[in-house]
């Protein structure tokens, strides 16, 4: 069992006008067993927090705490924060050139687990993830991320959960530029993987559409840095509904 706490996390990016401040002070705790849906407009701050929580160099925490089981994560270096368990699928995943997929998932594997996977087994896994992801296997010897479509890029990052079993996933748009069957694919990947360990995941969409395969228990609203409102899968479906205008109306 894993708890990540953020508690009244203030984080503000650094332009050429100077340091803007972005997130107003986000309090949120995700458990193993979890899944929370972070929700809001464009430019609410979504992907701010989960660079935040990557540690991303651009973005400077200027108030606030976030622990894993009680580990200061701000403190571990991006390694680390990997080492303790936590995923971070990001929204536009970046390009390493002359590394092959299959190369990469074994480096990062090791890493993880401070020991090389037994190859047997491993090569087995890889083998099966990339079959339930509908991947074509010639897509182990390509290069990360280099020349991926879209879609591709969000099957990657899902067989890396698969493979690497975090205790706290986060998933920043999951579900953009995916057509229905890749949506439907890549959620499932998803809830396997919720379904075979004690995983807590973080959804952060756009989209109530991802959230028809992949359930979540609670809903967060973000507006402007914060979160504006909370509630339980009823929640998407308003949004669904409605929209965000009345919360843009009233953030003005
Ligand atoms: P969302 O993911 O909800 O669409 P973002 O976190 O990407 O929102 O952006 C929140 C706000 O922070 C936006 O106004 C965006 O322009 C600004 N922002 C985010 N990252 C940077 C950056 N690296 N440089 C300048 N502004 C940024
Ligand atoms: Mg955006
Ligand atoms: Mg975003």
């Amino acid at each position: 069992m894993s708890t990540l706490e953020i508690r009244d996390l203030h984080v503000s990016v650094e332009t050429k006008e100077g340091a803007k401040s972005i997130l107003r002070g986000v309090d949120l705790t995700v458990s193993s067993g979890q899944t929370h849906a972070i929700m809001g407009p464009n430019g609410s701050g979504k992907s701010t927090l989960a660079y935040s929580l990557a540690g991303h160099p651009k973005y400077t925490i200027t108030s606030g705490s976030v622990t894993l089981d009680g580990a200061d994560v701000l403190a571990m270096s991006v390694d680390e924060r990997a080492r303790a368990g936590m995923f971070l699928a990001m929204q536009y995943p970046v390009e390493v050139p002359g590394v092959s997929v299959s190369n990469f998932l074994r480096t990062a594997k090791t890493a993880i687990d401070g020991q090389a996977p037994a190859l047997r087994h491993w090569v087995k896994d890889v083998r099966t993830a990339m079959e339930q992801l509908r991947m074509d296997p010639a897509f182990a010897d390509r290069n990360v991320n280099e020349g991926f479509s879209g879609g591709e890029k969000k099957r990657h990052e899902i067989l890396q959960m698969e493979l690497l079993k975090p205790r706290i996933a986060i998933l920043d748009e999951t579900d953009s530029g995916l057509d229905v069957d890749a949506l439907r694919i890549v959620s499932e990947g998803v809830n396997r993987v919720k379904a075979g360990g004690d995983v807590g995941v973080l959804l952060i969409t756009h989209y109530t559409r991802i959230l028809r395969y992949i359930e979540p228990d609670f809903v967060h609203v973000f507006v402007d840095g914060r979160i504006a409102e909370e509630g339980g899968p009823e929640l998407a479906e308003r949004l669904e509904a409605e929209g965000y205008d009345r919360f843009l109306a009233t953030s003005a």
